[in-house]
């Protein structure tokens, strides 16, 4: 039976306890499972290499992407990491060059160490993709909207030339979510998620996940999954299932008032620039709309008065507190050269468009109004000091 998205969020993976009839699945607080006999095949034996609701987060996870494996990790990186080491020394990688800072990290600081090669291209052009492909490729990274330039890439045309060419290709898809974007439909090899965002969706559990639908890619992932250690507890397992459980109904009201908000500021005087996919300005609009239902709810913006005006600002606001993260449930606003992204170097940074002044906002689901609200009185006071500021004494 081929169940629609809502209902798989609620039911996939997560059928009613057969022990109890209980209608969650129970936390499993236990590391190892007692065995029946020497040399059996238990499907748990000890809780790194499987636990009841980890498979129930993995099951959920794969059906939300129409996938048929999934796999969970202690964190976004942590899956990152793991998909990397599926990578030998001599391997090269090709990746969206506006990466999340954490991934550009880990490539730059971490695997290149081990002697793998990263070419960090501008994803959103599929020629640069055939350009920079080499004989040694064997992974193709995209993430789609990027983080925080929200660009987009066509994964459709970039993960056919992967497969043209016999690499895989993987989606990070954290921005996007399976609600509004199905990265495996479009031809991408695996998805990558850090569930700590809108899967997880209320700023409470760390976790990442990677799923695929072929079965050696599962495998190498599953092999390293238990060889490297890097899994999540019953615990965070049990909170990511209950996000799931909204996660529709959450995503399209982040969107909603992430359009409304990105079309206020775009129409506001102190606004220098609004950057979000569904914004008919956005240079990759018409790309957005074809290959996503939605548009996300991570807005970009600068204002007028570069990191000054964005020193004031987060004193004024009162509904937007400055921090790392997002895609919970209440509004966020960071400021990525000196937050998420300050491991990419300043020249970096500057090359790729992520400018001192630039913030991004992560829209929660409070009331809109409240919102935008919050942001024009603190534009206004922040405007107010500017223009004290410029008073000669
Ligand atoms: C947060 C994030 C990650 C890393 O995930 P963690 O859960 O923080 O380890 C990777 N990719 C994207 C796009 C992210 O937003």
């Amino acid at each position: 039976m081929s169940y629609r998205f809502d209902t798989l969020a609620i039911h996939a993976g997560q059928p009613n306890d057969a022990l109890t009839g209980a209608v969650v699945t129970p936390i499993y607080q236990t590391t190892t499972y007692a065995q029946h006999q020497l040399g059996g095949q238990p499907d748990y034996c000890y809780s790194r290499t499987g636990n009841p609701g980890r498979t129930a987060l993995e099951s959920s996870l794969a059906a939300l992407e129409g996938a048929r494996y999934g796999l969970a990790f202690a964190s976004g990186l942590a899956a990152v990491n793991a998909l990397l080491q599926t990578l030998s020394a001599g391997d090269h990688v090709v990746a969206s060059q506006d990466l999340y800072g954490g991934c550009y990290r880990i490539f730059t600081k971490i695997f290149s160490r081990f002697g793998i090669t990263f070419s960090l291209i501008d994803t959103t052009d599929v020629r640069n993709v055939e350009r920079a492909i080499t004989k040694a490729t064997r992974l193709l990274w995209l993430e789609t909207p990027s983080n925080p330039l929200l660009r987009i890439t066509d994964i459709e045309a970039c993960c056919a030339v992967a497969r043209q060419r016999g690499i895989r290709s993987v989606v990070d898809n954290t921005f996007a979510t399976p609600v509004h974007q199905r990265p495996l439909q479009l031809g991408a090899d695996i998805v990558l998620h850090s569930t700590t965002k809108y899967i997880g969706g209320h700023c409470d559990v760390l976790g990442g996940a990677l799923v695929t639908s072929d079965e050696e890619t599962f495998s190498e992932l599953k092999f390293v999954q238990n060889a490297t250690g890097a899994v999540p507890g019953p615990q965070d397992c049990f909170l990511l299932l209950r996000g799931i459980k909204t996660l529709s109904l959450r995503v399209r009201q982040h969107a909603e008032n992430a359009q409304r908000i990105a079309e206020h500021l775009e129409a506001h005087p102190e606004v220098r620039r609004v950057i979000y996919p569904g914004l008919a300005s956005h240079p990759q609009h018409e790309l957005a709309r074809r290959q996503a239902a939605g548009f996300g709810a991570v807005v970009s913006v600068e204002f007028e008065g570069g990191i000054e005006r964005v020193r004031s600002l987060i004193g004024q606001l009162r509904l937007w507190p400055l921090a790392e993260s997002l895609g919970g449930v209440k509004s966020l606003l960071c400021h990525p050269a000196t937050m998420t992204h300050a491991a990419v170097e300043p020249a970096e940074r500057r090359r790729i468009g992520i400018g001192d002044g630039l913030v991004r906002l992560s829209v929660g689901i409070e009331d809109v109004e409240d919102l935008i609200e919050d942001l024009n009185a603190a534009l206004e006071q922040s405007a107010g000091a500017k223009r004290q500021q410029e008073v000669p004494a």
